[in-house]
């Protein structure tokens, strides 16, 4: 009988000792000590430079830098510009193809659009047709336009009202368009045109190419914070249910397939090195932010404009980096 006793609390003793390693069991503190030194080292980097093929992110000050977690509570953890709005551009792409998921299921996603990396840049045309007339995922700009074409509406308006509302849903608040942006980058998305055409002739587009273009550059143009940003990645990490608002964005059982596609192109054709790195699904947008996710248990994001060569906020990344590694939340790491 001692000998049972024993035996359960040694096994209770190893079971706490291990779970005390894990995210959840995080002090506050120590969280906030963590964001602290991540603002403090990188605050002064000035490693990259603001996107300047949309003229109105060129003029978006440099110095921006916000970082925001928030865990699956709710609770949020901040600390620099973390309610200085940017716009949301790429990062975009994860809730849209997320919203396209809840309406035509995940095979729809990996047939239509497709899953794969495609090793080449953002807004590549000649991926296109390298992979057949497959866009290869809904984060590169051609299977964004795809999803934002994929999104059931009967007109323009329906279709905007939906993917704004999805966003906001996310966002646990109402999310504006950042006029600036979009005007200045409706002018300038000729190459978008021209990739939704291409996709357009092979097939793969759910309403006109044009009008899908627009949308999906309206989309790109929505105002966020990185406070906005984490809410909406702590609910992918949350299983779907936004943790602030407790409100249920998406099923279950979709987040996966979600985090699986940031994991092999959230960072562009560096996904493979962000992944090696940190280990957390991600998503980055040339307005400067970039999300990621500790599953089941943090949504992270930084805000800092300035990017490398593959189109990637440098703070941003060397932020998340510091953050992850030093709080031990690589998910392959648990
Ligand atoms: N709206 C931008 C474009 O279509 C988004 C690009 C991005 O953030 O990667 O070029």
């Amino acid at each position: 009988m001692l000998n049972k006793s024993f035996k359960l609390l040694i096994g209770l003793l190893i079971v706490f000792s291990f779970s005390s390693l894990l995210a959840a069991d995080l002090t506050k503190e120590q969280i906030n000590q963590v964001l602290q030194e991540a603002y403090t080292k990188y605050k002064g980097d000035v490693g990259g430079k603001n996107a300047d093929y949309i003229k109105a992110l060129d003029i978006v000050d440099p110095d921006i830098f916000g970082i925001t977690m928030v865990d699956k509570n709710g609770n949020v953890y901040e600390i620099g510009n973390t309610k200085q709005l940017v716009s949301i551009q790429s990062i975009s792409k994860v809730f849209t193809a997320a919203l396209v998921m809840s309406e035509k299921g995940s095979k729809f996603v990996q047939e239509k659009i497709g899953v794969n990396a495609t090793g080449a840049a953002f807004n590549s045309i000649i991926a296109i047709e390298q992979h057949g007339g497959s866009a290869s995922n809904p984060f590169v700009n051609a299977g964004a336009i795809q999803s934002t074409s994929w999104v059931s509406a009967k007109d323009s308006q329906e279709r905007w009202r939906k993917i704004s509302a999805n966003m906001s849903a996310y966002a646990g608040r109402n999310l504006k368009l950042n006029k600036d942006v979009y005007d200045s980058e409706v002018n300038d998305n000729k190459r978008n045109q021209a990739i939704s055409k291409l996709l357009d002739a092979y097939g793969r587009m759910g309403s006109d190419p044009l009008e899908a273009t627009t949308v999906y550059t309206k989309q790109c143009s929505m105002n966020v914070s990185s406070h906005d940003l984490a809410v909406m990645a702590s609910t992918i990490a949350n299983h779907g249910v936004n943790p602030v608002t407790k409100s249920r964005v998406i099923a279950a059982k979709y987040t996966p397939k979600i985090m699986a596609i940031m994991a092999t192109a959230g960072l562009y054709d560096n996904a493979g090195d962000w992944l090696y790195d940190t280990g957390a699904p991600a998503k980055s947008g040339v307005g400067g932010g970039i999300i990621a996710i500790v599953p089941g248990e943090f949504g992270i994001a930084v805000v800092s404009p300035p990017l490398d060569t593959y189109g990637n906020s440098v703070r941003a990344q060397l932020a998340i980096k510091y953050i992850i590694n030093k709080l031990h939340l690589n998910p392959y790491a648990q």
